[in-house]
């Protein structure tokens, strides 16, 4: 998704957990993963049906974050979760989770944003697919002119024909933005579920910007 839904969907699910600069410090981390030489990895934005790699991805960077908070380092800690769940987020604007949905629910008429179930695992839904990055279709996308015509005739495999970045893409965008909020929502449990194990209630509320010593 384009950065202004990213800084939307984490403040919304996150502000009422965080301190101020501690949720800017995970929005930050969030944006910078859309930094060009991020570009070429496609299981940071779950391109290229890379839904193994950006599952492993998340799961590291929620191990690194609890390691950090372990160390002392909440600013790393936070940085951590920032970048996962950008990661977590793309999900919804990069694949067709939500266009399956739709389908099997019989058209969008059927639809309310914030019945889209979140994606526990993708390898559960053997129709799941994602963008392919392609440099070509992206330059040619944004180029005046060419741009529109580009548009509309990506192939139906690009990240430039199936993304749901920004609401100009469509009806589904809010199903995307929905179930993208509800599953940012989850990945603050789960990180929490793991730091409170490795060092107890007191690290969880250091992690929040609530413990002493910060
Ligand atoms: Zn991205």
């Amino acid at each position: 998704m384009i950065a202004r839904y990213h800084v939307q969907m984490t403040t919304e699910a996150l502000q009422a957990h965080f301190d101020p600069a501690g949720l800017q410090r995970i929005i930050r981390a969030n944006l910078a993963q859309d930094r060009v030489i991020n570009q070429f990895t496609p299981a940071i934005h779950f391109d290229s049906n890379a839904f193994a790699e950006g599952e492993a991805l998340i799961r590291a960077e929620r191990a690194l974050a609890v390691r950090q908070m372990q160390a002392g380092r909440r600013p790393e800690a936070l940085a951590a979760f920032g970048r996962l769940l950008h990661t977590r987020q793309d999900f919804y604007a990069h694949s067709n989770w939500v266009a399956l949905w739709v389908a099997q629910q019989g058209g969008l008429a059927n639809c309310q944003p914030e019945a889209v179930p979140i994606c526990l695992d993708p390898r559960r839904e053997p129709a799941l697919r994602s963008g392919r990055g392609s440099v070509l279709w992206f330059l040619a996308c944004r180029m005046p002119l060419l741009g529109r015509w580009a548009l509309a005739n990506a192939p139906a495999d690009t990240h430039e024909a199936m993304n749901l970045d920004h609401p100009g893409r469509g009806p589904l965008f809010p199903l995307a933005l929905a179930a993208a909020t509800r599953h940012t929502t989850q990945e603050f449990g789960l990180l929490l579920a793991e730091i409170g194990p490795a060092g107890g209630p007191a690290l969880a509320q250091a992690f929040l910007g609530r413990g002493p010593g910060l």
